[in-house]
């Protein structure tokens, strides 16, 4: 450190402080970049790395960046994972004595990110806090601070915490230090969300600082109001997250809004398995929102409701009652199709007031983003309105909630200039007649324009200069223009200004008291209206409650009515839910599948399941005959009634489910070094520990990732566990190609067989796609073959050696029985001849003495 600069001196001092962030150092108008940080920044930036002290001896590498073009570049680096710590100059430098003063204004993580660029509007941008407390329980602590949304849980055990840490899909993950090591491996952490771990000091995630800083935040006394006084764990959590955001933000966060604390089991649960298999979000292949059940879904038209409704479809409810409020208003707003369309028109033109809000707390929302605002209050008053003339519970909650806002609506429109501009400092932001001192200032301004027509016209006519003018630049300020070939008729009193090649430039007097007036001016303008412009910031900033209820409630509305929308579309039933155990579906579709199948119509199709005689389906068929589409159907059925919606079906009936399990095909875990065959039995292991009477188990082709005995042998001790154990019970379909496992449902009363029917026409199979009750009769998997292509001499030789399967002729010692029927002449279809075989057809044992016997078997043994 001695032989540094005092500038690299102050630069290493300050990056001690954030060795895991890339620091921009503030240079003049540029962010630097050092050391480590300018190699990884050129990198990823793709910008010029050089070196300070070049040729010296110790190279310093270094790169920068223009500060007033720094966003796009702080986005690729927070979007690449890094965290960029911003260090200003503090004092003005021609006020320093020495080194200018530096510092750390704000940490920029993934987690904590305000930046539009860098948040996509569908989603939360959530911050995540794991605390892990003395007795074992795990706290958890999330906000977004984009919206301000705030939430606090615990849970006993680390499964819970996984699925929620799923549920959540947090950007940012914080944990304390001493704990990193233990929390990865107790809650088996993707390398993702390893990746995505910021370590924070131990002391942090303890509950009394939780509590102290929790308090500090909210202005209470203590913790009851939000109903988690005695969660120590998930307000250690809590804690550390307004800890960080104190650290990152560096005291700028005040528009948390309250803290909530609810329960994981609040909601149905949905594992990262089924979470995937069933396309939720995204499709399995590929990851695209497209061909999701939110894609389908998803007709909202503000950001807030696109964010809501990604909420509802993760955390299906368990509770009749809020379940039928919401089918309540859907189906009325189903029957109201008038005021359905004037509110999503309405609502149309509503922008992203939670993220516009963060911004106004945050002092970074710009004066278009309060023309945003504005714009947003003008649809409220119709919009509340037309919410009282709906019934129900929600309907009556959504007016009380939506505040019309028309006083933040009247001081903007009073107060902000109709198209401001970008950039807060250069005026343009106030309208005339809002304030009495800027429309004085503005009188000078402009009285001042007309003085320069009102001069070049007098002072023309007293120099007798017809070319003569009166003008303005940047540099040189208001000056008078003489053309050289007029120098002579310049008055005494003019000072020269400057010179150039064709005129003369001179000020007079008068004329440098007006440019001291002016600039003056304009300058008291700006700085007028920037004042006043953050004044309205903070009166808006002050109503923030007010706003935040309104854009929830907005965002329930928008979710409700896009959900009408689809249902009304797509000619959806309104499922009827209860707290039995029958699931029944009449004429059920795929959402997804039944928007893609083209040409082809969706076969609907029934089903019953119950926890008695219907408890377990055994669904066989031949491969693409649609198993999959129809177990999917019930699942996302279900799925869909516990989050509200209206279902793709002519009846349903829904007893609640509380956890949907899927073990569903090949999965991709592949990444974290497992075989497929692990992946599919430790999905399996972990259905048959979890699963309760209560839930819904889909499994596609069970023990398909091994050999055909070892596959049936499991597939059916699975089926026999799930149908025998009273704990578990649990409504299951199973969908498999071992038709073996059909003669289960002779002595298992609560299995049944279904098959999905095919028809067979010469060589040919046609799918029907409706499941009808029975075993399937055959598995068609050369003729499927066929249809996918197969070259014609494979198929026909595929039926050669099925027919000799089927005729009985393998032994587990199958293979060189067929590699002998292969080496045997094609043309002869005979059944090649065994020896061993016709030798043992030849004995007959009731003759034989003892002595013979012996004597046989040593032959038999010659003969293997
Ligand atoms: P399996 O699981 O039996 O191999 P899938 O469920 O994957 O078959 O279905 C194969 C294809 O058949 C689907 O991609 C879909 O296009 C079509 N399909 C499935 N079920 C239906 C149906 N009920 N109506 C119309 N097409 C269907």
């Amino acid at each position: 450190m001695a032989k540094q600069t005092p500038m690299m001196r102050q630069y290493l001092e300050i990056k001690s402080q954030y060795p895991d962030a890339i620091l921009f150092f503030r240079l003049g108008d540029f962010y630097e970049m050092f050391l480590d940080d300018a190699v990884i920044a050129a990198k990823v930036l793709d910008i010029a790395l050089t070196s300070r002290n070049k040729g010296a001896e110790e190279q310093i590498p270094l790169c920068g960046i223009p500060y007033h073009s720094a966003q796009p570049y702080l986005s690729r680096l927070v979007a690449a994972g890094h965290k960029v710590a911003i260090c200003e100059q503090v004092e003005d430098p021609r006020m320093a004595k020495g080194i200018v003063r530096r510092e750390v204004v704000r940490l920029v993580t993934p987690g904590t990110v305000l930046e539009p660029e860098l948040l996509s509007a569908d989603r939360n941008s959530y911050l995540l806090a794991i605390s892990c407390s003395a007795r074992q329980r795990y706290g958890l602590a999330s906000l977004d601070l984009s919206t301000g949304q705030f939430r606090v849980t615990s849970a006993q055990h680390p499964e819970e915490v996984r699925r929620e840490l799923l549920a959540i899909e947090a950007r940012e993950l914080l944990v304390a230090e001493g704990e990193r090591a233990t929390l990865v491996t107790r809650l088996a952490l993707a390398p993702e969300q390893v990746a995505s771990l910021a370590t924070l000091p131990d002391g942090v995630f303890t509950a009394e600082e939780g509590a102290a800083r929790l308090n500090a935040c909210y202005g209470t006394s203590d913790l009851t109001v939000f109903g988690c006084a005695d969660d120590e764990a998930a307000i250690a959590a809590a804690g550390a997250v307004l800890y960080y955001v104190e650290q990152t933000q560096k005291g700028q966060a005040a528009h948390l809004r309250p803290l909530t604390c609810y329960q994981i089991q609040d909601s149905m649960v949905l594992d990262e398995a089924t979470r995937r298999n069933l396309e939720l979000t995204q499709t399995l292949s590929g990851a695209q929102r497209k061909g999701s059940l939110l894609g389908a879904l998803d007709r909202t038209l503000t950001a807030m409701g696109g964010r809501l409704l990604r909420q509802w479809l993760l955390r299906p409810l368990l509770d009749c009652q809020a379940i039928d409020a919401r089918l309540d208003f859907i189906a009325q707003a189903i029957d109201q199709p008038r005021q359905r369309q004037q509110l999503r028109e309405l609502l149309r033109t509503i922008n992203d007031l939670e993220r516009l809000l963060s911004r106004i707390s945050m002092g970074s929302a710009s004066a278009r983003d309060l023309v945003a605002l504005r714009n947003s209050c003008q649809p409220l008053p119709p919009l509340r309105q037309l919410c009282g003339e709906l019934a129900g519970v929600l309907a009556a909650r959504l007016h009380q909630q939506i505040d019309p806002l028309e006083d933040m609506a009247g001081l903007l429109a009073r107060a902000l200039a109709d198209e401001p501009p970008a950039g807060l400092r250069d005026g343009g932001l106030i309208r005339d007649g809002y304030d009495q001192p800027l429309d004085e200032l503005r009188q000078i301004s402009r009285d001042g324009k007309g003085f320069i027509a009102r001069l070049e016209r007098q002072e023309r006519e007293r120099s007798g200069i017809a070319s003569l003018k009166v003008r303005y630049n940047r540099v040189f300020g208001y000056y008078i223009d003489v053309p050289k070939t007029q120098l002579a008729k310049v008055p005494v009193d003019y000072q020269r200004k400057q010179t150039l090649a064709n005129s003369e430039r001179y000020f007079t007097p008068e004329l440098k008291d007006y440019e001291d007036r002016v600039l003056g001016a304009e300058e008291a303008i700006a700085e007028r209206e920037y004042q006043l412009f953050e004044e309205l910031r903070q009166q808006i900033g002050a109503a923030r409650q007010r706003i935040q209820a309104t854009a929830e409630g907005l965002a329930a509305l928008d979710v409700l009515l896009a959900l009408a929308d689809v249902a009304h579309e797509r000619n959806y039933c309104r499922p009827r839910l209860h707290e039995g155990a029958r699931l029944e579906i009449i004429a059920g579709r795929h959402p997804v599948v039944e928007l893609l199948t083209g040409s082809d119509p969706f076969v609907s199709n029934d089903v019953l399941l119950d926890t008695d005689s219907h408890q377990l389906l055994m669904v066989t068929g031949p491969n693409m005959a649609g198993k999959s589409t129809f177990m999917r159907q019930v699942a996302l059925i279900t799925l869909m009634a516990q989050m509200g919606s209206f279902v793709p079906a002519q009846q349903a009936e829904i007893g609640l489910v509380d956890r949907i399990f899927t073990r569903v095909g090949a999965s991709d875990n592949l990444a974290r070094g497992q075989s497929t065959f692990m992946v599919e039995m430790s999905e399996t292991a972990y259905i048959l520990n979890h699963a309760t009477p209560r839930s819904l188990i889909l499994l596609d082709e069970i023990g398909r990732g091994t050999s055909t005995f070892d596959g049936i042998s499991i597939a059916w001790a699975v089926a026999e566990y799930l149908h025998d154990n009273p704990q578990l019970a649990a409504k299951t379909l199973f969908a498999t190609h071992y038709h073996e496992l059909t003669d289960l449902s002779r002595t298992r009363k609560g299995i049944e067989n279904f098959n999905i029917a095919v028809r067979q026409w010469q060589d040919q199979i046609v799918f029907l796609r409706t499941i009808v009750p029975g075993p399937a009769s055959h598995s068609y998997g050369i003729q499927v073959a066929q249809l996918a292509g197969l070259p014609q001499p494979v198929i026909r030789r595929a039926k050669e050696i099925l027919a000799n399967l089927e005729r009985g002729e393998y032994s587990d010692e199958g293979l060189p029985l067929l590699a002998q029927s292969q080496k045997s002449d094609r043309k002869t279809s005979a059944a090649p001849v065994d020896p061993l075989r016709q030798r043992l057809r030849q004995l007959d044992i009731n003759r034989m003495t003892p002595l013979e016997a012996l004597s046989c078997i040593h032959e038999l043994c010659q003969l293997l």
